[in-house]
């Protein structure tokens, strides 16, 4: 039986891993990602997950089942490290240690990754890359709504602007200068 290899298990990957089991493809299929969650799509992550308003449940691709179901062996956390194509395999890095994974095909859908900043200043804490579901859940603010800003603590009412206060006081003062 042959066996289908895909490098990266994000929207590319796991709809390829469909469209083989649609297709009638009845080999193996081993689906390798580095992330530790099941693939899941990205669009939410900067939209209604990072606001709250989608479940963490909908942003994946499939149901965790559906990967048994469609005999489908999605090993996360899996990097692809290196492949070699005389011997048709590809060298593994996981939470089992190294590995490697022979194939009759291999796609890669290892997808693209955010350029690094790299000027002065870029190193900051508060300069934040949105990548991953992990990247949104540390933005993640579920009291926030759209098109508000976020304050924290009770409401306030907002202050005077301090130059309406100036623009009273300067005629006195010019007044007190004319004086002098
Ligand atoms: C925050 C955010 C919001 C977005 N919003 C939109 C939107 O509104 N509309 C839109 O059209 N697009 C949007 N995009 C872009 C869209 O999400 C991507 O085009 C899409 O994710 C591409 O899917 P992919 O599976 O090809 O690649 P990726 O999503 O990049 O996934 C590749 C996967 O491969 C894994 N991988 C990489 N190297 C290896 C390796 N060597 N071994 C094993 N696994 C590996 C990665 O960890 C990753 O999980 C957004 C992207 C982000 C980050």
């Amino acid at each position: 039986m042959p066996t289908f290899v895909i490098a990266g298990a994000s929207l590319a990957g796991a709809k390829a891993a469909e469209t083989l089991r649609d297709e009638g493809f009845d080999g193996e299929i081993v689906l390798l990602g580095s992330e530790p969650e099941r693939p899941y799509e990205r669009p939410p992550l900067s939209k209604g997950y990072l606001l709250g308003k989608d479940s963490r449940d909908s942003i994946y691709v499939h149901a965790a089942e559906w990967y048994a179901e469609h005999h489908v062996d999605l090993r996360q956390g899996v990097t692809v490290t290196a492949i070699d194509r005389g011997t048709a395999t590809v060298a593994t890095s996981g939470p089992s240690g190294d590995g490697e994974v022979s194939y009759d095909k291999l796609l890669l859908a290892t997808g693209a990754s955010p350029g690094r900043l790299t000027f002065p200043g870029s190193d900051r804490e508060e300069v934040l890359y949105l990548r991953t579901v992990g990247d949104s859940d540390r933005r993640r603010n579920p009291g926030r709504r759209p098109g508000r800003r976020h304050r924290r603590g009770p409401e306030r009412r907002p202050r005077r602007p301090r130059r309406a206060r100036s623009r009273q006081r300067r005629p006195d003062r010019r007044h007190h200068a004319h004086l002098g």
